[in-house]
Order: C-alpha cells, then structure tokens, then sequence
C-alpha cells in the first residue's frame, strides 16, 4: 500500500496518474483506472469515485492507492468523476478489508459492500425511491436536481441506469447525493425502514430547570397542585435512575393522569418530544459512572490495565452476573477521558436494549448505536461523526467493526464466545471477533473478550499466554450460582411415547415460584408446535418440497413449515403413504409449550419469546421490558432467552429437552451445550436469593451435564480440549469448510470428488470428505461438503487457501461444472 504514504502532489506532477480501485463485488482483483487531468487534484485514497466497469456499468469504487505505473497489459480507462471531497475511508479501514478478504478468501470488494451503508454504495442497480414528505415544490433544486425530482414525482422510483439517461452522465452521482442529502429521495433500502420505524413520546424537562436552583426555586413556591408536585418528583426520579422517561413509563411509575401531565406541560416546566424509537437520540452530552466496583471487581480492573501494559488482548472471564458490564463501563470511562474511541460489540444488537440503557445512563451523548435496522440516514450520521471523533463510543453488532474510527483505544467484544459473531452468508463469512483483534493492533488498541463461558478458542489462547486472562469468580452481592437438579425423563414413560414437556418435579417447582410471586424462563431450542408431525400407522413424515427436511407444524397459522427455506405448507390430514388419517406429534417446541402451559396455570400470565412472536422490530424490545417489570410470570423461548438478560426476579429456570442439545452432529456440540446451558442457567438467582435450575433430559450421563451442574467451566475446557486436540480440531487447527450446491445430486457430488481429487496429493491428511451433510438439499440445491483441517502455520495456510482458489478456477473452467457453486468459510462455526 504504498500509495498511501505518498504525496498525492508529488505523484501528480509526474504526467499521467492511476488509481486502485476497489468495487463492491466479487472480482478476483482491484482494476486499475487512470485519474483524467482535471480530477487529479481532487483524488485522495479513500475517496469513492465513479467508474464504469465492463461495457456501461457504473459503481461507486473506493480509491485504495494512487500510482503512476501504467498497467502493461491494457489501457485503462478514466474515471467519470470523484464523489467525495474528503476520505470516507481512512487507511486503517481499508487495511481491515484487505486482511478479512485474504483471511476469509473473498474479494475487498464483498468486504466493501458489507461495510459501507448501502448509501455509499450506489450502483446501476440501485433504485431510488420519492419520498412523498418532500411535496412538489421544487424551487430550492437546482436544474439536474429539478430534472430528476420531476421525473421521480411521476414515477415514484427510478433505476440509476434512468438516472443516467435523463442527466448528462458525467454528474449522475453528486445529483443523487444531493438529492438524498435534501430528502427528495431515498435508496431503496432506506425505504423498508422508514415504514416500520415507531414514535414514542419521551419527557424532557424544560432545560431551566436544569439548574439546580431554578429547579428548588419551582418546587419551593408550587401552589395547589399536589399530585403535579408528585408527577414532577417521579419524572426526576426516573430521569437519574433511567437515563430518559418515557411517557408510558411515567404515567405507570407516578400513577398520575394523562390531564395531570398535560397540567405540568401547560405550566411549560415538562416537555412532549416525539422520538422515533431506536433512532440517534440527542442524549446530553454527560459522562456520570456513578457506582463503584466490589473488592473483587476492582481487582479485576486493576489486573486488567495490569495485563493491557504488555498484551493487546485479554479475556474477562467472569461467572454470569458478576458484574462484567460494570468493568466495562469503568473501562470505557478511562479510555474515553484519555480522548479514546471505544467500540462495543454486541451478538446481536435487537436483543441488547438493556445493554444500551444501561451503558446510556452512564455516557449519554457520547454513545452512538450502530444498528442493521436503522435507515441510511442515521447511519450516514453515524459514520461522519465517528469519523470527526464526535461520537466516543458505539454500541453495534459485527459491522460496526466497519466504521471509520480515527483514534480508537478500545473494543469490547461482550458474550465473545456467540456465533453470531460470525457472518455465515454472504461473504464475506468473517468473525467480529477475530476481525477486531487484528483491526486494535492496526490502531496500537486493546481488546477486551468477555464472556461467562468463553469460546474454546479464546480460553486456550489465554491458557497459552497469548492473550491476558482475567478470572471473576463471585457474583454481584454474592448471590450464590444456582443449584442445578438434573431429572431423568427416562423414569417418567407416557402411554403414547410422546415426549414429556414438564415433569412432575419442574411442575411442582413452577407452582412454588408462582405462589411466591417469582418469575420463571423455560427454554426449548426449537421453535413452532411440534416439530415432527408422524403417521400412526405407517410412518410417514411430511417433508419440505425444497429441503431434505421435515416440516414443523405451527399450531397458531395451521401451517406447516420448513425451517430451512420457510415455504409454508397447509397442515396435512391424511397421510401421503398410506391414506391413514392419524397423526402423532413427536416432540414439541414453544409454541405447544405455551399453550400446555396456559393449560395448566390458567392463572399465569404467560409469554412466548422466539422468532415467531416477535418479527416486528420493537416487539423483543417490549416482551422483556413487560418481564423486567414483572407483567409477565413466564417466559417460554429458544436461544433468545439466553442473551446476556438481566432480570430480578427470576428464581426458576427450567431447560426442557436438553437431549436435543446434545446430540448435534457437530464437533462443537459439546461447548455450545455447555454455553446454552450456562447460559440460560445464569438467569436464574441473579439478585436476591439462589435460583434453581432443572434440566430435563434421558441422556442423564452425558459429561457435560456434569460441568454444568458444578458450574465449572475450567473443568470442562479441560476435558473438551483433550477431545480437540487428539481429532485435530480447533483449536488445534484452523479449519476451511468447502460447499458446493447444484441442483443436480450427481453433478454436485461429482464435482466435489473431482475437487477433492487434485488436492488429494498435497493435503489428502489434511482433508475430511467429501461427504453429504446431514440436511443434504436444501432450497432445491444438493449440497456437498469438503472440510480443511490445516496445521496452524501461517505459510502452509496461505499455501493452502492460494491451491484452493485455484481449484476453484479451474473447476469452474471446466464446462460440466460451471453452475456449481462454491462456497469457502473460514473457521466455520
Ligand atoms: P454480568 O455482565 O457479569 O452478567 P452484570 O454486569 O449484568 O453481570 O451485573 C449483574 C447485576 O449486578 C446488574 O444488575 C448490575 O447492575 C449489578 N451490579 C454488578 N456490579 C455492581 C456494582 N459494582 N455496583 C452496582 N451494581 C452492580
Ligand atoms: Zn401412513
Ligand atoms: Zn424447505
């Protein structure tokens, strides 16, 4: 990268000038495009400029590097135009790109398009969409402008290829850019999000007040009015603890009337702001970490900053509920008061919201959130004000890892063991966390992983002395981890063999907790009404048209569904094979569990937390404010119900068929069932008195359930490590797992020996397959896998991945297997 450190001056004054440019698709390289005369004052790496590619494509590329080396072997073409006056991009940026595309084996230019907001990434493709807000007045556009916001008020959206027809093609870009900065249009994907985004009616008080003797003075001299006095005392209450007050949340705190509030706002002392929910909030900017660490907590800290003089990486392992937030927040508060930028990485930022409440009454302002789900707008605003450093922290799922940080001093990677971490389609497949590693060191920052049951990786290389590993044993007040009672579902046989959803015992608990008025989480990893749906008779299972799979009914829409595709299907009556019109339902998932629950706790209130109950965007958002404030007795729910959730009142915790944990086909099967288990294990008993934990299940010998019970994670690494290292697994290895999907089974099986063949001589040790996996078609395509497990040398795995790539080539060279695809990831999870 050469041209990054040269003086653009100084490679101007030579006569021509050229630039490598990176396109946001899959190209095996960066092309090269010269730089006409009259832009070259104007180019600078990291800058988007327009180019067209192919015979009249036209793509917003990023500038990586300028040079003055002609290509030998063709002529390269101009740019059209450059799109920005300054980098969008800075060379760190682009370095990340470069190392993920090279580790993950994809093209800069896949890595571009997952890190740039589709706003800076216009292509022909692109539809621009009227915004109908904007009106008819046109006066404050100019000519070009004015030409397209016509055209667009009659059709109501318009191809970029339309674009370039209407306007001379030399300036299609900057009209476009203008036109979405003045709000006449959108890009299509701003689109979706502004139909779904939610107001809210927050209370702010009137910014005199703020001053603590104004404040005095009004209170002091309040007339009649009690219960506005009362109102006004809950508001100032809710503001210091919550960080900001809803309306909703005010009226239920003060028990007050909507006429009594309406009083105060009259009086001018409240004020109603309508927010939209989740967009950039314009908290004060504050910093107020007001809460000091435990004994044990400090120590942590303090051997944390200890361990950061000499490593870049360390690994907070601390039992759940011991306060790991809280350490991060004292973290945070020191790297930004030395004028750091701190990033936060999240599994998955829509289950996080009470994260962002609580690190938001902390920093306020200061915060930014960088969400999937937010419009292009507030990303753009997002992206600026990282960029000029405004913006000190931002809370975000993987690809905020993407943002243009200049001064960067910190990332935190909380519940650093989640596989959500890792992109798994499309490319490029690359895991935050490891991402993040590389990036720090590129900004000479440190990394923070933290988990309560680290990844194996993780922990082995803190074992290794790689990274700094940092241990908290004791939970926040010293609340005992809960007590794990494991219950044989083999003793408790039905007449019709179907499975057991509550035992007696769990039952018996669930009763007792409810009487208590303690809530309760059950977790089943499936979700629907049962998934298997099985002829009385003969056997026969209604199957996906599409996917090696059977269906699983849902009892609410009486559909049956493929989870791999999500074709819906009507429920079936009469069975295909042998006309037989009984069915039995084999197992269950939560959507039966909540309605045997209702059945049997009428009085419960009872709520459902799986993809299915809450698609909307806001609706995970309220099922678990409705069970922080205890509106809800029981929660039944998958995986969802595992995420890093703080809740008070949950003494019970019941994991209802821990079987089908544990017998995934998979090496990892055993670290993401001791994960999920501990997981979901940890909300139990979080606060006042130690919570209990069932999990039912046949398999009662399984190791791992022994771990759980005692809570010993280092017992478990150990034993789970043995098993890696002696099957050459990771992370012992590094592994590469090929698929190849066709829609014919034998061309793809084919393929994938003819693959495996040429590679056989050099890596045959090395390479596992190629085999079917065990959901063999799905969406129509066959499916084969080829799986890599290459020794942890640098060289050799370049080596391998560059033999790979050719492969690749040449496979695709060869006419019979052209249309099949091939897909490489990376560290699969
Ligand atoms: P973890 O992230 O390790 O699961 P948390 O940081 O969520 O644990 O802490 C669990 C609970 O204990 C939270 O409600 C948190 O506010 C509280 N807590 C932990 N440490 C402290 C502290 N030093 N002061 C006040 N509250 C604390
Ligand atoms: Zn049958
Ligand atoms: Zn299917």
């Amino acid at each position: 990268m050469t041209g990054f450190y040269s003086d653009t001056d100084e490679l101007i004054s030579s006569s021509s000038l050229f630039a490598e440019i990176i396109i946001p698709l899959a190209l095996p390289k960066n092309y090269t495009w010269q730089i006409p005369h009259h832009l070259q004052s104007r180019v600078k790496p990291g800058c988007r400029v327009e180019v067209v590619l192919g015979k009249n494509k036209k793509y917003a590329g990023i500038i990586k590097r300028l040079h003055n080396n002609k290509p030998a072997a063709f002529e390269p073409k101009d740019i059209l135009n450059v799109l920005d006056a300054e980098p969008i991009v800075f060379e760190q940026q682009m370095k990340l790109w470069e190392w993920i595309a090279q580790y993950y084996m994809c093209s800069e230019g896949e890595v571009m398009a997952a890190a740039l907001p589709s706003y800076f990434k216009l292509s022909s493709e692109t539809i621009l969409i009227c915004n109908e807000e904007y009106g008819d007045d046109f006066s404050a556009l100019d000519n070009d402008e004015y030409i397209i916001a016509e055209a667009l008020h009659i059709k109501k959206e318009l191809r970029l290829t339309e674009v370039q027809q209407l306007l001379d093609a030399s300036h299609v870009y900057p009209v476009i850019k203008r036109l979405i900065e003045k709000k006449v249009c959108f890009v299509w994907e701003a689109l979706k999000d502004a139909y779904s985004a939610k107001k809210e009616t927050y209370i702010i008080i009137n910014p005199v007040y703020e001053n603590e003797d104004a404040l005095a003075d009004l209170m002091n001299n309040w007339g009649r009015a009690p219960k506005q006095l009362e109102l006004l005392l809950s508001y100032l209450h809710l503001i210091k603890t919550e960080g900001e007050v809803t309306k909703p949340a005010l009226l239920k705190k003060s028990g007050a009337s909507d006429a009594q509030l309406k009083g105060l706002v009259e009086k001018n002392i409240l004020w109603l702001e309508k927010r939209t929910v989740d967009r950039l909030r314009y908290l004060p900017l504050h910093i107020n970490v007001d809460f000091s660490l435990t004994p044990a907590q400090e120590e942590a800290l303090e051997k944390l900053n200890e361990l950061f003089k000499e490593k870049p990486v360390c690994l907070l392992h601390g039992i759940t509920s011991s306060g790991k937030t809280q350490i991060y927040i004292k973290l945070i508060e020191q790297y930004i008061s030395h004028g750091k930028q701190v990033l936060y990485l999240l599994p998955e930022i829509a289950l996080t919201s009470q994260i962002i409440r609580r690190l938001q009454k902390h920093f306020g302002g200061y915060i930014g959130i960088y969400h999937s789900k937010f419009n292009q707008n507030e990303r753009i605003e997002i992206w600026n004000k990282i960029k000029t450093g405004e913006l000190k922290i931002i809370l975000g799922a993987r690809s905020a890892l993407f943002l243009p940080f200049t001064s960067l001093g910190l990332i935190v990677v909380d519940e650093e063991h989640d596989t959500s971490f890792k992109q798994y389609d499309p490319a490029p497949r690359y895991n935050a966390r490891d991402s993040a590693v590389y990036y720090a060191a590129l900004f000479g920052s440190k990394v923070l992983l933290g988990s309560a049951t680290p990844s194996l990786e993780s922990y082995y290389n803190a074992l290794q002395g790689k990274y700094g590993l940092v241990e908290l044993n004791e939970r926040y007040g010293g609340v005992k981890l809960p007590a794990i009672e494991i219950i044989d579902t083999k003793q408790i046989v039905r007449k019709d063999k179907s499975k057991i959803i509550l035992s007696p015992q769990l039952k018996e608990a669930i009763e007792n907790a409810l009487e208590r008025n303690k809530q309760i989480i059950l977790f089943q990893n499936r979700r629907g009404y049962s998934p298997y749906q099985i002829c009385a008779v003969c056997g026969w299972i209604p199957q996906c048209k599409h996917c090696d799979v059977s269906l699983t009914y849902h009892k609410l829409s009486n559909k049956l569904v493929c989870h791999y595709c999500g074709t819906t299907y009507p429920n079936v009556t009469t069975c295909a094979a042998c006309g037989s019109h009984a069915f039995v339902q084999r197992n269950f998932g939560t959507e039966k569990i909540e309605e045997y629950l209702e059945e049997i706790f009428p009085k419960a209130k009872i709520a459902r937390m799986d993809i299915d109950s809450v698609r909307g965007k806001h609706a995970h958002d309220s099922l678990i404010q409705l069970f922080e404030q205890k509106r809800i007795d029981m929660l039944v729910g998958t995986q969802m119900v595992v995420k890093g959730l703080d809740f008070e009142h949950v003494s019970l915790v019941g994991i209802l068929d821990a079987d089908s944990l544990l017998s995934f086909a998979d090496f990892r099967v055993n670290e993401r069932a001791f994960q999920l288990m501990e997981q979901v294990s940890g909300r139990a008993g979080r606060k006042e008195e130690r919570g209990r934990v069932m999990i039912q299940v046949a398999n009662t010998k399984h190791p791992v359930l022994h771990f759980v019970q005692q809570h010993d994670y280092a017992a478990f690494f150990r034993y789970e490590i043995e098993g890696r290292e002696r099957f050459f697994y990771p992370p012992f290895s590094r592994i590469i797992l090929i698929t190849f999907r066709h829609k014919l089974k034998e061309r793809v099986a084919e393929a994938a020996q003819y693959f495996a063949a040429a590679l056989q001589k050099e890596y045959g040790k090395y390479i596992v397959g190629p085999a079917e996996p065990p959901v063999n078609r799905v969406r129509n395509q066959y499916l084969m896998e080829l799986l890599f497990k290459i020794p942890k040398d640098i060289a050799f795995i370049n080596k391998c991945k560059a033999a790979i790539k050719d492969q690749i080539v040449h496979l695709h060279q060869n006419k019979t297997f052209r249309s099949v695809v091939i897909v490489t990831d990376v560290d699969v999870l």
